[in-house]
C-alpha cells in the first residue's frame, strides 16, 4: 500500500530567470484554494547561507518580513499572510543556513553515530523534516516555494529532496514549474526555448513537472500552449498562462479562469469541495481597489526608496486601506536626502506623509525636515518605527528646543538623547536576531487618536527595532501637547505617541504593515488616509 501524507503537498519551483513572482503565484494558489473551503498553509526555502534575512540589506534583498514569533523572512512571507490571511511563523521560511546549523548541531552532539555527514541523505533529511513539521491533520494542502532558480548551485539538495518525497508519497504531491515565454519585439513573437531547456534542467534531476505556470508580458495563445505541452511534456489543460496584470492581486482571479483550483483537486482525486466565500470577498476587494471615487498623494519619505521592495508592507498597507475607502492613493518615493532644511521643494503636493522604518545615520535629516514641514503645515504625517523616531527628535529639536536631540543611533555623544538604546541591548555583540523582535502587546489610552482608530484597548503589534523611546523625557514632551497613546504594558515602552489637536501627527515603534491585509486593512493606516481626505477638503 502506498504510504499517504495527511497534507497534499505542491511544490512551485522556478525556471529561467528571478524575480518572475513565484511568491505571488504561490499565494494565488493559496487563495484559489481556500476559494474551494481547503485549510491552507504555505512555506518558502531560501537557498542562501544566510541563517535567515534580518542581517541582508535591504537593497540587495528587499524588505525583512517578521513574523509574530519574531523571525526575521524572506518578504515573500509577506505575500502568503496577505493573500490566504494566515500568520506565519519562524517555521515557514527555511534558509541552507539554517538546514547546516541544525545539521552541524547535530553532528556536534554525535546524533550521526560516526556517520560521515553528507548532503544526501543528512541535508536532505534535514529538508524534508522542515517540510513534514508542517504537515499537520488540520491542512489540506501545504504549499512550497523552493526559492532561487532551477539549475542554481544553491536549489540543488531542495530540489533532491523534494525528488525523494515524491518517491515516498507519489499520491500527495504535485510539481508546479514557473517558467518565463519572453516576447520578443523585434520578430513579435513569444519564444518557448527558455521553458524548454528549463525544464529539461529539471528533469535532469529526476523531476517531471505536473503543472507549468507561464509567465509572460501579455497572453500565450493556444498555439503556443500546445507547443509547450509537446516539449515539455505537461497535457496542455496543466499549461498556465500567467501574464502581467495591473495588479498583482488579479493572479488568484488570473488562474481561476483558468479552473487551476479544479485541476488541482482533480490532480489530487479530491472530489469534495466545501463553500467558502473568499473568493467573492477577493473580488469585493479588486473592485474597490479599482472604483477610485477620490484621489490622494502620500510621499514616503525613506533611504532604500530606488528599490521599493524595501518597503513592500507599507505599500500594500497603503493600498488596502485605500482600497477599503475607495482612493486612488498614489505613492511618491522620495529620498530623504534630497530634503533639506532649505529645499522642501520635494514635498509640494503631498496630501500626506509617511516616514517608514530604517537603519544607520543616511538621510536621517531630511528625515527630520519632513516632520517638521508635515507637522507645521498640518499635513497628516505617520512614523513607522524610525520614523517615529524621527517624529519626536523633530518635536524636542522644534517644539521643546532641545539643540542637538537625537537618538544615540545617530550621535552616540548628543545633549538630549530622546531615543535611546535599552540597557539589556548594549551587551549585545551579535547582530543577527537580537532585536526587539515579533509580537508585543500594547496598551491604548481612550479619547485618543490610536484609540479612535483601534477602538480597542489592547492590541498586539509586531516589532524590530533595537532603540526606544528615553522615558526620562515623557513629562517634557507631553507639555508639549505630546500624547503617548500607546504603552506596552511589559515594560512601560512607548508604542505609540501622537500630537494633541492635530489632524494626524503619530507615529508608532512597531510595524503595523505587518499585519495589513487586501481583506483586513489596517486601522492606523484607514485613519490616516481618512485623516488625509479630511485635510484636502
Ligand atoms: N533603527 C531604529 C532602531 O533600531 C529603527 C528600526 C526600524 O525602523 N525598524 O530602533
Amino acid at each position: 500500500m502506498t504510504k499517504r501524507l495527511d497534507t497534499r503537498l505542491i511544490f512551485i519551483t522556478g525556471g529561467v530567470i528571478s524575480s518572475l513572482g513565484k511568491g505571488i503565484t504561490a499565494a494565488s494558489l493559496g487563495v484559489i484554494l481556500k476559494g474551494k473551503g481547503f485549510s491552507v498553509n504555505i512555506m518558502k526555502f531560501d537557498p542562501y547561507i544566510n541563517v535567515d534575512s534580518g542581517t541582508m540589506n535591504p537593497f540587495q534583498h528587499g524588505e525583512v518580513y517578521i513574523t509574530k514569533d519574531g523571525a526575521e523572512t524572506d518578504l515573500d512571507l509577506g505575500h502568503y499572510e496577505r493573500y490566504i490571511s494566515r500568520d506565519m511563523t519562524s517555521l515557514n521560511n527555511v534558509t541552507t543556513g539554517k538546514v547546516y546549523n541544525a545539521v552541524i548541531e547535530k553532528e556536534r552532539r554525535g546524533d550521526y553515530l560516526g556517520n560521515t555527514v553528507q548532503v544526501v541523505p543528512h541535508i536532505t533529511d534535514e529538508i524534508k523534516s522542515r517540510i513534514y513539521r508542517l504537515v499537520d491533520r488540520k491542512d489540506d494542502f501545504l504549499i512550497c516555494e523552493i526559492g532561487g532558480t532551477v539549475g542554481d548551485i544553491e536549489s540543488l539538495p531542495f530540489l533532491e529532496a523534494i525528488r525523494q518525497i515524491k518517491l515516498e508519497y507519489p499520491a500527495d504531491v504535485m510539481f508546479i514549474h514557473l517558467t518565463l515565454i519572453p516576447f520578443i519585439r523585434s520578430s513579435e513573437e513569444f519564444k518557448t526555448k527558455p521553458t524548454q531547456h528549463s525544464v529539461n534542467e529539471l528533469r535532469r534531476i529526476g523531476i517531471q513537472p505536473d503543472f507549468l505556470a507561464c509567465r509572460s508580458e501579455r497572453e500565450i495563445s493556444k498555439e503556443l500552449k500546445n507547443k509547450v505541452s509537446l516539449f515539455c511534456s505537461v497535457s496542455v489543460d496543466r499549461v498556465i498562462s500567467v501574464p502581467d496584470q495591473k495588479s498583482i492581486y488579479e493572479v488568484p482571479l488570473k488562474l481561476e479562469e483558468q479552473d487551476f483550483s479544479v485541476k488541482i483537486l482533480e490532480f489530487f482525486n479530491i472530489t469534495q469541495i466545501r463553500k467558502s466565500d473568499y473568493i467573492n470577498s477577493w473580488k469585493k476587494f479588486l473592485n474597490d481597489f479599482f472604483a477610485h471615487e477620490k484621489e490622494i498623494t502620500i510621499g514616503i519619505v525613506g533611504k532604500y526608496v530606488d528599490l521599493t521592495d524595501s518597503y513592500m508592507s507599507i505599500r500594500e498597507a497603503v493600498n488596502h486601506a485605500s482600497s477599503y475607502l475607495k482612493v486612488r492613493t498614489g505613492i511618491e518615493w522620495i529620498e530623504s536626502a534630497d530634503i533639506t532644511e532649505k529645499d522642501r521643494s520635494k514635498l509640494n503636493g503631498m496630501n500626506g506623509i509617511l516616514i517608514p522604518g530604517g537603519f544607520g545615520d543616511r538621510g536621517i535629516e531630511g528625515m527630520i525636515q519632513a516632520a517638521k514641514y508635515a507637522r507645521e503645515n498640518d499635513i497628516p504625517c505617520f512614523g513607522i518605527c524610525l520614523g517615529m523616531q524621527i517624529l519626536i527628535i523633530d518635536i524636542a529639536r522644534h517644539v521643546l528646543e532641545m539643540k542637538g536631540a537625537n537618538s544615540t543611533e545617530f550621535d552616540a555623544k548628543t545633549p538630549y538623547k530622546v531615543i535611546d538604546i535599552q540597557e539589556h541591548q548594549k551587551k549585545i555583540k551579535d547582530k543577527g536576531g537580537t532585536q526587539r523582535l515579533g509580537h508585543y502587546p500594547c496598551k491604548i489610552t481612550k479619547g485618543t487618536r490610536a484609540h479612535e482608530a483601534y477602538g480597542e484597548s489592547l492590541i498586539l503589534e509586531r516589532h524590530r527595532h533595537r532603540f526606544e523611546f528615553n522615558n526620562e523625557f515623557k513629562q517634557r514632551f507631553e507639555s508639549a501637547g505630546v500624547i503617548f497613546s500607546g504603552i506596552c504594558p511589559e515594560n512601560e515602552l512607548v508604542e505609540i505617541s501622537e500630537m494633541k489637536g492635530k489632524g494626524f501627527f503619530l507615529g508608532c515603534q512597531f510595524h503595523p504593515e505587518l499585519q495589513s491585509r487586501p481583506l483586513n486593512p489596517h486601522p492606523l493606516f484607514i485613519n490616516f488616509i481618512e485623516k488625509i481626505l479630511e485635510a484636502k477638503i
